[in-house]
């Protein structure tokens, strides 16, 4: 069975101290404190402790092959996105790890995609990035779920989608920099709360705003199951239906219309919730994504799907058809 993973995370081992070649700011940089491992610092404060499978392809590759998954779809990490920067150091960031990641997939062309970053706060500086890594083959990019705050429906952002439907780039969206989270750091808050609040954030925006209906040919996939949308469909598609004065301000196309029209991600730990996914969304728009290899990443790479008893042709539409079909328009 073929499988593509197409939500996974990959770092450069080693990273510039960009805090300090651009003399201010947060940036993250890696602490290698003992083999095999690293502590990702935000600024001075400890963000994460990461092993080798985030920056060793080799390593990865092995890991993969026990759930016998040869293709990996990589990405960089949130937290790099980094559009709180000054945008020109934003943008050799961004350079910075997508030549990285281009670099990967170069080496082992059979194993690994590779997902951009670009500098989301510069409307121009993003779409010269787009341009560079439509020359270097990159099939798409990852943005974040709000740019400093402001949602994705933005007119500031319309070009950059304008640019991604005409380069025919995929548009993968990851919640990030979580509202709310100053105020519910116990219990890992921002993480089990926000991040699906954050993404149906992005979804709404985007079908809000307009930008669906205005870029018909873009295509989005979000992940983790598209957070909480999916979920709340009924309660989104009702508050249009009971104040379209509210709801229906920028576009006048119910919600529900866009189901089907935009794919997600399989990460939901959770059999019943992605049967109901798949019969909402159909099962043409529901990939293999992981989040590996962090720990709330779905570490067995889909083998709950597996054990759903799901007909084959829904099983290789999930694992590797649909992934191919959003990267690439065709699979
Ligand atoms: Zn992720």
């Amino acid at each position: 069975m073929q499988k593509i993973d197409m939500h996974t995370h990959l770092l450069p081992e080693r990273m510039p101290d960009f805090a300090e070649k651009f003399g201010y700011g947060d940036f993250i940089h890696l602490v290698h404190h003992k083999p095999g491992f690293a502590r990702m610092m935000k600024g001075g404060v400890f963000f994460r402790e990461i092993s080798s499978n985030c920056w060793d392809p080799e390593v990865r590759i092995g890991e993969y092959l026990h759930f016998k998954t040869p293709v990996q779809v990589v990405c960089t990490v949130p937290v790099m996105f980094s559009y709180w920067a000054k945008p020109a150091d934003c943008l050799a960031l961004s350079m910075f790890l997508n030549d990285h990641l281009g670099g990967i997939v170069e080496d082992f062309p059979e194993h690994y995609i590779a997902l951009g970053t670009i500098p989301m706060q510069d409307t121009d500086l993003a779409i010269k990035e787009l341009e560079r890594l439509k020359q270097l083959g990159f099939p798409g990019i990852q943005i974040g779920s709000n740019v400093n705050r402001h949602n994705l429906s933005e007119p500031q952002f319309f070009p950059i989608y304008e640019a991604c439907e005409q380069l025919d780039l995929a548009v993968f969206v990851h919640p990030w920099e979580m509202m709310g989270e100053a105020d519910m750091r116990k219990y890992w808050l921002p993480w089990l709360v926000g991040m699906p609040a954050e993404t149906s954030r992005a979804i709404c925006s985007l079908i809000f705003g307009g930008v669906m209906e205005r870029f018909p040919k873009l295509r989005f996939c979000f992940a983790h199951a598209g957070g909480s949308f999916i979920p709340t469909i009924g309660r989104i598609q009702h508050g249009y239906d009971c104040r379209p004065d509210l709801v229906a301000v920028d576009n006048p196309v119910p919600p529900r219309h866009y189901l089907g029209k935009f794919w997600v991600d399989s990460a939901t730990h959770d059999p019943q919730l992605l049967r109901y996914i798949l019969e909402v969304m159909g099962d043409e728009r529901v990939c293999l994504g992981t989040d590996y290899p962090f720990p709330l990443g779905d570490l067995e790479i889909g083998s709950f799907i597996e054990q759903m008893d799901l007909p084959k042709v829904t099983l290789d539409r999930i694992f590797y058809k649909n992934t191919l079909e959003w990267l690439y328009g065709t699979s």
